[in-house]
């Protein structure tokens, strides 16, 4: 399968654009012609640097309004074709997109449009070119890729074929399915886009909002299987009109749609085996069963006052490395590992960051499997040398250049607590937090696509609705992803300005990571009242929150009374209850939260999430830490 991408899907000017394209692992490109336009170049020139980069030029794009024309409009859409022809044997490429005419005087008409496509090919074929057409959703009378496969057929021209693009077929809710009617060596093209489902006008919804397949909404994976179920052979195209992406970071917009690619033909593969024969077998996605561990980078005063945190939330110094100075923290099922090396990975990520949780462990089914899926959906590795004792538990880098290390019982690795950390002395209850409910990570919103498709193309996770959280300075926007039993959960929080609480969290971390940890507990008040004990301080809540919850909650005022005064918040959906407790901000804006789920809850309480952090802005006001 060879795998390409249009130019225009990238920021940057031609020569970024390809080097970004070159270095995701892509096969080839669809030259925009604004792009090659733009450049300053001769057209043999730019086929030679395009070439160069080891990169093929799969097609000539687009080539608009030509057929069904009226004379003298005919001849001059002829003539236009003529030196797109001479341009494109410059360029080096035989294959040119003419997509389905939205001119004022096109007339319509199946056979008209054949015999102006036969002749266009003819004139091809002079040349040894190839043309493909393409129905836009928008095209004037030709708008359904069942009508552009009638006018290739009547074209009956060997140089003349179909080209396809998933957006145009979904955006108009054409069953995918129509394709597999269509012989696959009659298809030349095919691309590749998803969306978010947003009811607008289908031009401007193309033009600004596609992503790369897994990213909106749309059946990318069974459109992609009727093509193949056809024996469609060509290339596999990325054509990506994005606002966000114009505007972002070319090599790592390039690398996402490498790994969108991957993923959609791996998915294609299992549902459908005989449809990709061919198709290298890559391990399924990850089945993680929790989170096993965080490991906090941190130094001095930041590292005690974050231990002296977990002392009141009721965690024990339970374990000391045999070599490095690093200190395990457990309760229940958590583990919290509070590193202070001055050399390693660590180091440098408290160097980078300040105190930031550095690497995560996720408990997985096979940690090998998932470290491998995860090259090749084109994660980096990660190693560090390990000390006599030290087990090699494989890792790839997350978020910011974090770590994720991936622990399986299969082979051992999980018991890594017990081969290099010396047991400490431990006793005293706990706080009856039982393992991790969910990690949350703080990002700018042009990067919540990258993440969310990182996770949800390396382990098996869903995504649930993006929801806007309003900050007082701003919005937030917060997507879930978790595993379908809920044991392995993560927030991406998605901030737009500095002056929210994630913003400014972001600006002074330098970059994306962890902001909140949230434990679960199986009975809030209790754990309120162990928490009380061991003088932990919450984050107060106003007294108005707790009037508004009367109102809108059928709540006994002896309920009532318990959530006021243990500044627990409250939440209901269909199937329960949801229940939260935050603990004051540390190191700069992070913070732990405690959850009980009731009955079933889904959610992660976001109506509260406006008055959690303006308690939190008033706290650090208070506090004078000052605000950008
Ligand atoms: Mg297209
Ligand atoms: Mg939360």
């Amino acid at each position: 399968m060879k795998t390409a991408i249009a130019t225009v899907s990238i920021s940057g000017n031609l020569p970024e654009k390809l080097e970004a394209i070159a270095a995701a692992g892509f096969d080839g490109i669809e030259i925009f012609e604004q792009d090659f336009i733009a450049h300053d170049g001769t057209p043999r020139e730019v086929g030679d640097l395009i070439r160069s980069m080891g990169l093929a030029i799969t097609l000539f794009q687009p080539f608009r309004d030509f057929e069904g024309l009226p004379d003298p409009l005919r001849a001059k859409a002829f003539d236009r074709a003529e030196r797109k022809f001479d341009l494109m044997q410059e360029l080096g490429t035989d294959l040119v997109l003419v997509c389905s005419s939205c001119h004022p005087q096109a007339l319509g008409g199946i056979d008209r449009a054949a015999a102006d496509f036969h002749e266009l090919g003819e004139r091809a074929a002079r040349r040894g070119l190839r043309v493909g057409f393409e129905a836009l959703a928008w095209g004037r009378h030709v708008n359904d890729h069942r009508d552009a496969w009638e006018v290739v057929r009547r074209a009956d021209h060997p140089n003349v074929g179909l080209i396809l693009d998933s957006f145009h077929t979904l955006a108009r809710g054409i069953d995918p399915d129509t394709i597999r009617r269509i012989p696959g060596d009659r298809i030349f093209f095919v691309q590749l886009a998803d969306a978010p489902r947003i009811d607008m006008d289908l031009l401007y919804w193309s033009r600004h909002f596609r992503n790369m397949p897994g990213e909106g909404d749309l059946d990318v994976t069974g459109f992609m299987r009727a093509v193949m179920a056809t024996g469609y052979a060509g290339p596999v195209s990325l054509e990506i009109f994005n606002d966000q992406f114009r505007g972002g970071q070319a090599r790592a917009i390039a690398r996402d749609g490498h790994r969108s690619l991957i993923a959609l033909m791996d998915d294609v593969r299992r549902e459908e085996p005989s449809a990709v024969p061919d198709l290298p077998a890559i391990p399924a996605r990850s089945r993680a069963h929790g989170v096993s561990f965080v490991e906090f980078a941190t130094r001095g005063a930041e590292a005690e006052a974050l231990e002296a945190l977990l002392e009141t939330l009721g965690f024990r110094r339970s374990g000391q490395h045999i070599a490095k100075a690093l200190t395990l923290w457990t309760q229940g099922d958590i583990r919290i590992v509070v590193n202070r090396e001055s050399t390693g990975f660590a180091s440098s990520a408290y160097a980078m960051h300040g105190t930031t949780v550095c690497d995560i462990g996720i408990a997985v089914e096979d940690a090998a499997g998932t470290v491998e899926r995860a090259k090749n959906l084109g994660a980096d590795p990660f190693h560090q040398p390990t000390g006599p004792g030290e087990l090699d538990i494989p890792a790839i880098r997350g978020l910011s250049g974090s770590v994720l290390h991936f622990i399986d019982e299969a082979s051992g690795l999980s018991d890594v607590w017990t081969v290099e950390f010396t047991r400490s002395a431990t006793g005293g209850a706990d706080a009856g937090l039982r393992r991790i409910d969910h990690l949350a990570q703080t990002m700018s919103y042009d990067e919540m696509l990258s993440w969310s498709l990182f996770y949800t193309t390396l382990f098996e996770m869903t995504k649930s609705p993006m929801v806007d959280v309003v900050d007082p300075d701003g919005l937030v926007r917060s997507q879930a992803l978790e595993a379908k039993d809920g044991a392995f959960r993560i927030t991406l929080n998605g901030a737009e300005t500095h002056r929210t609480m994630a913003g400014n969290f972001l600006a002074d971390s330098f970059g994306a990571s962890v902001q909140h940890i949230a434990l679960a507990t199986d009975d809030i008040f209790a754990t309120v009242a162990a928490l009380t004990a061991r003088g932990f301080k919450p984050l107060p809540m106003s007294d108005n929150y707790y009037a508004d919850l009367a109102a809108r909650f059928d709540l006994t005022p002896d309920m009532l009374a318990r959530l006021r005064a243990g500044n627990i918040l409250y939440d209901e959906d269909a199937r329960g209850a949801f229940f939260q407790l935050y603990s004051r901000p540390y190191a700069g804006g992070m913070f732990f939260e405690i959850v009980e789920r009731r009955g079933g809850y889904a959610g992660y309480g976001a109506p509260n999430a406006p008055f959690r952090i303006a308690a939190q802005k008033r706290l650090m006001r208070q506090k004078g830490i000052p605000k950008r």
